[in-house]
């Protein structure tokens, strides 16, 4: 499992707090729109930045997926972004369409929706 740690305290990713949509979840990660840019969002579940390659592979798939079902699967729908830029000690990734940089300050945020997948609601 690369080398990831069990969950931290004061880890915002560790804490898998639901507020937003959840496209997917399994033993390895949990995809959801990200609380601040409003992208889905792929989250190892173990507290660490190298997970096995093969974890990283099944991780950006669950997220290509989430990023089809939110954004379609056009060429330039969306694209993977892989940088950790606020948490860096923990692997996560984005899924960004092209506007997402000004979409942020107009779409209304998602809300969990209770469960795992099903509809995107916003607020
Ligand atoms: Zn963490
Ligand atoms: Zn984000």
């Amino acid at each position: 499992m690369g080398d990831g740690a069990a969950p931290v305290e004061d880890c915002e990713l560790c804490e898998a707090a639901r507020f937003t949509h959840w496209y997917y979840e399994d033993d390895v990660c949990w995809v959801a729109d990200c609380e601040a840019c409003d992208c889905p969002m792929v989250v190892w579940k173990l507290h660490g930045v190298a997970p096995d390659p093969a974890d990283v592979d099944h991780m950006v798939a669950r997220l290509s997926e989430a990023g089809v079902v939110r954004f379609g699967d056009g060429v330039d729908a969306f694209r993977i972004d892989r940088v950790m830029r606020q948490i860096p000690s923990h692997f996560h990734a984005h899924a960004r369409d092209r506007a997402w940089s000004s979409r942020r300050w107009e779409s209304r945020p998602s809300r969990y929706n209770g469960g795992v997948g099903g509809v995107r609601e916003t607020l």
